[in-house]
Parts: structure tokens; sequence; C-alpha cells
């Protein structure tokens, strides 16, 4: 029988700490990965999703939120590390696409 020894997290970002420091997208259950990446200029704005993006979010909870961007530019010129789930990236992205 084999034992984990892991928690899960919740609030905005569900995970399973399988390690210190490593952490799994508690939806898909891959790794999340830390990459460099930008922040939105300050102060930053209340941003309001729609009801429908809203619930995108929701689903995929490990996306790259709305105030950080992999790529640099006027909104997002602050350098910073960015941690997200490439699959939730990829539903929110596809998503994003159709609508
Ligand atoms: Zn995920």
């Amino acid at each position: 029988m084999l034992l984990l020894a892991c928690c899960i997290n919740s609030g905005d970002k569900p995970t399973i700490s399988i390690s210190p420091g490593k952490e799994l997208c508690a939806r898909h259950r891959i790794p999340l990965v830390a990459v460099n990446g930008f922040q939105y200029r300050e102060p930053w704005p209340i941003i309001d999703p729609t009801v429908a993006f809203g619930r995108v979010l929701h689903k995929y909870p490990n996306s790259i939120n709305v105030y950080h961007s992999l790529h640099r530019s006027d909104t997002y010129p602050k350098a910073t590390k960015i941690t997200y789930c490439p699959k939730c990236q990829d539903e929110v992205e596809r998503w994003l696409a159709r609508h």
C-alpha cells in the first residue's frame, strides 16, 4: 500500500502540496509551472469578469490570473514570477478564442 503525504490547499488556487515547494493542480493533478512573467501596472484596477468568464475561471482555477501575463506590455510592465497550471491555462485560452 502506497501512502502519499500531501494536503489539499483550497482558496482561489486549489492545489495539492506533494512536497515543499511542489504543488499539483487540484483539477488536473499535474505540477504547476513557475515562469518569468509580468504583472499589471499599479494601481491594480478591479476587474470584474462576465458571469460566463467567471464560470470558466472557477472551473480552471490555476490559470494565469488577469493581473499577470507572460508578455511584457504597457499594461503589464513589471517583471514577476507566475505560477500556473498549463492545462487550466489552455482551457481558458481556448474559451477566450471562441468568445
Ligand atoms: Zn489545472
